[in-house]
């Protein structure tokens, strides 16, 4: 059976940040994906700048479709945009961000074996033996990045708990850039009322638009139909195929370690219960784990103790923030027509939440900024003119 220090499940940006900071520091790192490379991934592509900021290289032009500098947010009938000078975030195709990504693990010294996949993991006292379709293999530690379905999560427990779990619905439409340019340029559109706790979404590519729908579990067959009549809402031909995917949002009730093993990104949970984000906590609990994988094997120690002190990073590193931004999101999405309402036509609110993207500032500042202004937010929203149906976008500057 070959062996390896460490074996990463899953080439997502999580899987593929960490492999490559494990084999950048000397350890000796298998990838494994399931499908070949590169593989379709469900996937808005909002690369924002805070999580590009986590790369430690720049993300090519070639794989950049659009800079995004703006925001679109709808409730029903009222809108309202906002447009900065900064870039915002990189709109990609994941097929061939999370490629590239696989390659930077690669020229690391990862070795890559894409079309085999994960079907159990076992623990041994001293090594964990991982079993594909095809071989086993053993290693010191196993770095769990499969994603929802992943199967070293199940190692730990069975699943997500259903409160933890979203489902969304998403159809890629083909248009022309001139077309796109016209609908949206570069900014995003997020529609609340769609769906509970969550959104509709159009997020302009170089030659089609993402679109989707993703809030809390409900029947697939309603939710493709509010797609579809999202589509026909904004003029968009609705003859795509659609497909259904879940994403999920931890509350951190849950370990996410256990002897020689981590989650990362969608296998943790790592997901931002408010915007869906997901890419910046995939890439950060990667370079995590591989630093905690580093020092274990510098002390060459593998109990679950050493493990918990990667669980413990994560949580102080942004899973504190992750908590604070679903406290938020419960309340803006539990009340749409009276908070997220003021949220949404307030310019200052919004600009504060675009901060929160480019990584400015934590969510838990944005959280409290929000909680102390909320109440004079919502009792101007009375006296002040109405800011409702704004077609030009106010224009503005992070700085
Ligand atoms: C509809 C939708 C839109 C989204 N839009 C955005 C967005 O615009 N911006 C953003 O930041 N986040 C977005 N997210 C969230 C984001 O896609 C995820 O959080 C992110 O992909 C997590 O990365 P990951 O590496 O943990 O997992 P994934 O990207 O899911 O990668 C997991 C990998 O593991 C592989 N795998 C699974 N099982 C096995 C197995 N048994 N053996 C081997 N390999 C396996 C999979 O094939 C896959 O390649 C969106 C999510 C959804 C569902």
């Amino acid at each position: 059976m070959k062996g390896y220090d460490v074996i990463v499940v899953g080439a997502g940006p999580a899987g593929a940040t960490a492999a490559r900071h494990c084999a950048r520091g000397g350890l000796k790192t298998l990838l494994l994906e399931k499908d070949q490379i590169p593989r379709y991934k469900p996937c808005a592509g909002g690369v924002t700048r805070a999580a590009a900021n986590e790369l430690d290289f720049a993300i090519p032009e070639s794989i950049i479709e659009r800079r995004c500098r703006g925001i679109r947010v709808a409730l029903g009938k009222l809108k309202n945009s906002i447009k900065c000078t900064e870039t915002l975030s990189y709109m990609v195709t994941r097929s061939n961000f999370d490629e590239y990504l696989v390659e930077k693990a690669a020229e690391a010294g990862t070795a890559v074996h894409d079309g085999q996949a994960c079907i159990a993991v076992s623990s041994h006292p001293q090594r964990i033996i991982v079993h594909t379709d095809t071989e086993d293999y053993q290693s010191n530690i196993v770095i769990g990045a499969d994603g929802f379905h992943g199967r070293v999560l199940r190692a730990l427990r069975p699943g997500f708990d259903k409160e933890e779990i979203r489902f969304c619905v998403i159809a890629e439409i083909p248009m022309s850039e001139s077309e796109i340019s016209r609908l949206l340029d570069d900014i995003v559109e997020i529609h609340y009322g769609y769906i509970d706790m969550g959104y509709a979404w159009l997020f302009p590519k170089r030659e089609y638009i993402s679109a989707g729908i993703g809030g809390r579990l409900i029947k697939a067959k309603t939710l493709i139909q509010r797609l579809r009549s999202y589509l026909r809402s904004h003029g968009l031909r609705d003859d795509v195929r659609v497909r259904g995917c879940f994403l999920p949002i931890s509350r951190f009730r849950h370990n996410v370690y256990a002897e020689r093993l981590m989650l990362t990104g969608d296998a943790a949970g790592f997901v931002d219960s408010f915007s869906g984000e997901g890419i910046r906590w995939a890439i950060l609990s990667g370079k995590i784990a591989a630093r905690t994988a580093i020092r274990c094997h510098e002390k060459n120690r593998f109990s679950a103790d050493e493990f918990k002190e990667y669980q413990d990073q994560c949580f102080s590193n942004f899973g504190a923030d992750l908590l604070r931004s679903a406290k938020l999101a419960d309340r803006l999405f539990g009340h749409p027509w009276i908070l997220l309402k003021t949220a949404l036509i307030n310019d200052r609110i919004l600009k504060m939440h675009l901060k929160t993207i480019t990584g400015e500032i934590s969510f838990r500042e944005y959280a409290d900024w929000v909680r102390i202004r909320f109440p004079l937010f919502f009792i101007k929203r009375f006296f002040s003119p109405k800011k409702e149906n704004t077609s030009k976008p106010t224009h503005c500057s992070l700085l």
